[in-house]
């Protein structure tokens, strides 16, 4: 990426002034690959993976053991390995001109058969300005099979990488400098489980963030990586500030503060926010919001109940039509409660369709005689008095079809009287 504005060139050019990373820093990224001796277990020969000498030990080795040859103390770990990689990563943490500067150190060692090469180098450098906001310099990569891996010993360059740049490091490397702003907001050269550019984005762009930073109350921060969702408690996590309120399990407290916002509950009194056992609450809580949006629900059906009504009494003068034989009795339904339960039962869609809009159309309900079990839905054309479909429980074609479609048709001369009548 060639730099094209005024803030990308000024990075280029202070870029020139950062010494290159040798020398102690090198040796520090390198000290923070894990050390170890490698044994196979059958005899008590040993293996450094630090230098690659090989050497036999008089028993086997107990958790550590020291090599003879480089004198690095090394973790013995029991292994038929031949082959091994181990990168880290180190992170360089300055100021150059008006920028926060990181400079990530990947420190690798990859061992086969006996050689061993270590090398340490930087890699990615990211520029952050006092708003925040940051610009990348990466050496080449390559990605391949969504791993992106580096090409060595190339040009630091300002790019737009297609990988995320927020890196975990495993170390900082000696003194660091730090930008006043960072300094004033909080930052006191640990990063407390976050990474780097997670934290001075932070403590420079958000108040929240600087305010649990300055707390010290890392656990909240570690559970709401979604500052969104913490502007929304906001309310509620300064009560807990100003309590000392602490929980092991921020997630369910951010939880149950949303559900009882929901619920119209207090989120700024303590007794609500700061309960002994969040766990409890949770459930309580989350119980009585399920009740909540039940009884609305409720509401709302019979809000849609009351307008389906009104649609429904041009049809009210077929309502009084009911006919039976031996076997069934039949209505004719014309309110919304009769629609709803048919679907309901039936598990139709006579309701949930809206049969009730349907101009032409007249819904009958097949009952059985002996116990007024629902039989059979049935759709009437009220243009040509037709049945339209004929349809039993889950929308299946319901048994003796014949007899009820004949049974309807008998009674249709029923239909047609009212409709002539008006
Ligand atoms: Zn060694």
């Amino acid at each position: 990426m060639k730099a094209r504005t005024r803030k990308e060139k000024e990075v280029e050019r202070l870029s020139k002034r950062l010494w290159p990373v040798t020398g102690s820093k090198k040796e520090y990224a390198l000290g923070l690959i894990p050390k170890e001796a490698w044994w196979r277990g059958r005899d008590f020969g040993c293996f450094c993976t630090c230098c690659g000498h090989e050497w036999e030990m008089d028993s086997a080795p107990s958790e550590t053991a020291v090599c003879p040859a480089c004198g690095a103390e090394l973790k013995a770990v029991r292994t038929r390995k031949e082959n091994g990689k181990f990168y880290m990563f180190m992170a360089v943490i300055s100021v150059c001109g008006k920028y926060q500067v990181i400079r990530f150190v990947e420190a690798r060692r990859i061992i086969h058969g006996k050689r061993v090469f270590s090398e340490a180098e930087e890699v990615v450098r990211l520029w952050i300005d006092v708003n925040g906001n940051h610009l990348t310099q990466t050496i080449k990569y390559g990605v391949m099979h969504y791993n992106v891996y580096w090409k060595y010993g190339t040009c630091m360059e300002l790019r737009n990488p297609c990988f995320s740049v927020n890196f975990y490091v495993d170390g900082i490397c000696g003194k660091q400098s730090v930008l006043s702003e960072l300094r004033r907001n909080g930052y006191k050269g640990r990063l407390n489980g976050f990474t780097p550019l997670d934290v001075f984005k932070g403590l420079l762009q958000n108040s929240m963030f600087e305010t649990l930073w300055k707390a010290n109350r890392f656990d909240i921060l570690k559970s709401c990586t979604d500052l969104n969702r913490l502007r929304l408690e906001w309310p509620s996590v300064r009560i807990v500030l100003r309590n000392n309120y602490r929980t092991d399990d921020w997630q369910i407290w951010f939880d149950t503060m949303s559900m009882m916002r929901r619920c119209g509950m207090d989120v700024t009194n303590s007794v609500y926010v700061c309960p002994d056992d969040i766990r409890r609450v949770h459930d309580e809580v989350q119980k009585r919001l399920e009740r909540m949006e039940r009884r609305k629900k409720q509401v709302e059906l019979e809000e849609k109940m009351k307008c389906v009504d009104k649609v429904l009494e041009r049809l009210s003068k077929y309502g009084e039509i009911r006919f039976c034989d031996g076997k069934w009795n039949v209505l004719t339904l014309h309110t919304a409660k009769e629609y709803f339960d048919e679907g309901n039962h039936m598990h139709h869609c006579v309701w949930s369709n809206e049969y009730w809009k349907k101009k032409d159309c007249l819904i009958l309900s097949v009952r059985r005689n002996d116990d007024n079990a629902r039989v059979a839905t049935v759709e009437l054309s009220l243009s040509s008095y037709t049945i339209q479909q004929c349809r039993g429980v889950s929308n299946k074609v319901p048994e003796q079809v014949d007899d009820i479609e004949r049974l309807i048709k008998d009674n249709m001369y029923r239909y047609k009287r009212v409709a002539n009548n008006n």
